[in-house]
């Protein structure tokens, strides 16, 4: 399990960055990615206060990447913060998609999948267009095991197979109650539907890998 999905205090999660790491890794789990919930004012703050791990990253016996989720940004305004969170040294950006528990606004998803992100995190209940993005634009797209945003997680494993998308598990963990294993990630997955969890699991570990590559 790489989880690429997690909040610390530096959003609305309970936990530091240093707990969350740790955490993950005593579950046997052997990534993680810290995506804060992050909008144009927070943007800095947070990437100044996550870039201070970087330098310890390899004390660790999983992978890590910080990042943000940019949430409840206009549309027309989700570029912007994109440019804005890669500039601050953001290693991984999602966005927080049109989950059917919140009031995203209508136009999150389509203005995410255009933009150089990595994963759109609870999409909802996308439409073809969406999905058809997504998959020429090379965005994952998420299936969580947060409440009320798993609720449309069978649809999202639906339209991979209809258009070709790939798909990510995560967490989406505010609190020590909230991560989840590789055996748990699996049944999440059969659950909507998957029965190739395994090719799902892989797709975390490539997103890691192409992200570390980089550092
Ligand atoms: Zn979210
Ligand atoms: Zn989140």
């Amino acid at each position: 399990m790489i989880d690429l999905h997690t909040h610390s205090v530096f959003s609305d999660g309970e936990l530091i960055p240093s707990e969350i790491i740790r955490r993950m890794e005593a579950l046997g789990n052997k990534g993680v990615a810290i995506t804060d919930h992050a909008d144009f004012t927070t943007i800095p703050l947070i990437m100044r206060n996550l870039r201070k791990m970087q330098e310890y990253r390899d004390e660790y016996d999983l992978k890590v990447l910080f990042g943000v989720e940019i949430t409840h940004v206009p549309p027309n305004a989700i570029g912007k913060a994109v440019e804005l969170a890669l500039k601050e040294g953001a290693e991984i950006i999602l966005v927080h998609g049109e989950t059917i528990s919140e009031p995203v606004k209508e136009g999150t998803n389509l203005a995410a999948v255009e933009e150089e992100i990595d994963i759109l995190a609870h999409p909802g209940l996308i439409n073809e267009k969406i999905a058809e993005l997504a998959k020429s634009n090379g965005v994952y797209l998420e299936v969580t095991a947060r409440r009320g945003h798993c609720l449309t997680n069978g649809h999202i494993i639906n339209m991979s197979k209809i258009y070709g998308f790939r798909v990510v598990v995560t967490s989406d963990a505010h609190a020590p109650s909230d991560f989840i294993n590789e055996a748990f990630a699996r049944k999440i997955l059969l659950g909507a539907g998957e029965k190739d969890t395994e090719k799902i699991l892989q797709n975390s570990a490539k997103i890691m890998q192409k992200k570390l590559k980089k550092l």
